[in-house]
């Protein structure tokens, strides 16, 4: 598949952390493996200047958002390794166990940018519209 220049899916926005209305802005300054502070997200898109926290407690529903998906996600897991692969269930869940552990930051950070994606549409013309003219990289207090 070529890589275009616009974003439109909703899954590119999740699954690479960017902001979801413009697609390109980030929404984590540090990487998802680095565990540098994982879970400082950003204020604002640093391109289209869209605010992440429009309101306190706003994260509350991505955590529910977060239950569900994981729940699910856990048993399908655990389904392939027990049913597909042959593995006891105490190997699939230790397995699941340290899949969590290693990925857990990543998982916060997807979670978020789902709940994000359900309250915010993407708009291809964000960064012209709301983006500061002036963006030099890095001009920050
Ligand atoms: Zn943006």
């Amino acid at each position: 598949m070529a890589i275009q220049h616009k974003h439109p899916s909703k899954a590119y926005s999740i699954f690479y952390l960017k902001c979801p209305r413009c697609h390109e802005g980030e929404t984590f300054s540090t990487g998802s493996w680095s565990f540098v502070k994982p879970f400082d997200m950003m204020e604002r898109c640093p391109k289209c200047d869209l605010n992440y926290f429009p309101e306190p407690g706003y994260y509350y529903g991505a955590m529910f958002i977060s239950y569900i998906w994981t729940g699910w996600f856990s048993l399908l897991f655990v389904g392939i390794f027990t049913w597909g692969m042959g593995w006891s269930i105490n190997s699939a869940f230790g397995m699941l166990v340290l899949f969590m552990a290693v990925n857990f930051v990543y998982i916060f950070r997807i979670s978020r940018l789902m709940w994000l994606n359900i309250n915010v549409k993407y708009d291809p013309q964000a960064i012209e519209k709301f983006g500061k003219t002036d963006a030099a990289a890095g001009h920050q207090h």
